[in-house]
């Protein structure tokens, strides 16, 4: 399968679309995610156009799981959460939706995650909790 450059990723990446942005440096951005599964939900991508993680180069990788790191030790800090859920699907058969690749870090417990949300955030409650992450980056 070919990578669409029009998904909503590549998009905002373009700055096409808008986004909550938590991190960016020329290789990696992390934001938040517009239907959060719980409050703090942050998304992390590498900026290298790839579907799924077995499709990303393993550089790029490796670069995007080190700022996976630091994302979840300023939600840590930031948040106060006590434990962070990094999922990753590749693959429309694993669920996922959006066609290039990206880690969801979720301040939540695999007890408590169920279904995919399916309605839009409160985008100015979203907006308060990326603040207290960028604080603590
Ligand atoms: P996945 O199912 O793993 O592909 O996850 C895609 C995630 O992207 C979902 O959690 C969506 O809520 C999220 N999402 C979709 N569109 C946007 C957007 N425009 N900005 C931020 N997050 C988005």
């Amino acid at each position: 399968m070919a990578y669409d450059d029009q998904n909503i990723f590549a998009r905002i990446l373009r700055g096409e679309l808008p986004a909550i942005k938590v991190y960016e440096d020329e290789q990696v951005l992390a934001f938040m995610d517009i239907m959060p599964q719980a409050d703090g939900h942050t998304l992390v991508i590498p900026k290298t156009p790839a579907i799924t993680l077995l499709d990303l180069p393993p550089d790029a990788a490796a670069y995007t799981i080190q700022v996976v790191q630091k994302v979840a030790n300023a939600m840590k800090k930031g948040l106060d959460v006590p434990g962070i859920v990094l999922m990753q699907l590749s693959g429309e058969s694993a669920g996922q939706t959006v066609p290039h690749v990206h880690f969801h870090l979720i301040p939540s417990s695999v007890h408590e995650l169920g279904k995919h949300a399916a309605q839009m955030g409160d985008q100015e409650k979203i907006k308060v909790f990326a603040e207290r992450i960028k604080a603590a980056l």
